[in-house]
């Protein structure tokens, strides 16, 4: 049995485990997709790995799987956190989108003192980070966090999690994670606006703070998080 199509599936997964498809999975393999009974799925829950699975009910209302055998072992990616900026709706979808294909373990939009928009919508955010890992293969779905503070981040960070502070005033500057090292790690982007003088100071001050600069060229965000999730993947991560 042959399967393209990945699907994301909030339940335990197992040799003959038996799986409910709810309306909109009904929707998207039977309607979009165009499977049918008989037919292979591959799923995964974000914990056990990719398992091949045959359909055995197929509705309009709903159906069901049967799992039938592991084809991929659970690959978790590294302890990276991607602290961002919201912006417009689609720049902060691809963002959500592309930090999940390229291996951040937790997506955190955060509230600075510049940034664009209050609220976001998490539970739609969550849904792009799914479909990123449907789509790029992977069998781990980073957790989109709700809209935190950055102040009250940093009030409580994590003696142990080095940060990436991606500051656009340092552009040009020569200045690298040379003399960092592996462990937990967070990337913190800005919002268009760019970080206030405040928080520079208090990113600046972090003892953990390791501050970088992307080029010569001041990015967009969007491009800034994808720029800065390189470097780091490529320097500690799992690119290597
Ligand atoms: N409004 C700011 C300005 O004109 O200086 C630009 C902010 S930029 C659009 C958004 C975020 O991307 C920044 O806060 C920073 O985190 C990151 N960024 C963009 N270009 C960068 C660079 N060359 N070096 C370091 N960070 C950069």
């Amino acid at each position: 049995m042959k399967a393209k199509v990945r699907l994301y599936l909030d339940h335990p997964l197992g040799v003959g485990q038996s799986v409910p498809l709810d309306r909109d999975q009904a929707h998207y393999l039977f309607g979009v997709m165009r499977l049918s009974v008989g037919d292979g799925v591959l799923v995964f829950n974000g914990q056990s790995g990719e398992w091949l699975a045959e359909i055995t009910e197929a509705g309009k209302r709903g159906g069901a799987l049967s799992v039938v055998d592991q084809t991929a072992p659970q690959m978790n990616p590294p302890d990276l956190w991607l602290l961002f900026a919201p912006i417009k709706k689609a720049r902060t979808d691809f963002i959500v989108e592309k930090a999940a294909e390229m291996g951040a373990a937790r997506i955190v939009p955060v509230q600075t003192d510049f940034t664009n928009s209050e609220r976001i919508r998490q539970d739609r955010l969550q849904a792009h980070a799914v479909e990123a890992a449907e789509q790029c293969g992977g069998t781990f779905v980073p957790e989109v966090t709700n809209l935190q503070k950055l102040d009250r981040l940093l009030d409580n960070w994590p003696d142990d999690r080095q940060l990436m502070f991606c500051d656009e005033t340092e552009a040009g500057a020569a200045l690298t994670l040379a003399n960092a090292g592996k462990g937990p790690w967070a990337i913190v982007i800005g919002p268009e606006g760019g970080f206030s003088d405040r928080e520079r100071k208090r990113l600046n001050a972090l003892p953990q703070s390791h501050v970088v600069s992307l080029g010569p060229r001041i990015l967009r965000a969007d491009t800034a998080a994808v720029a800065a999730m390189t470097i780091w993947q490529q320097t500690f991560g799992d690119w290597q």
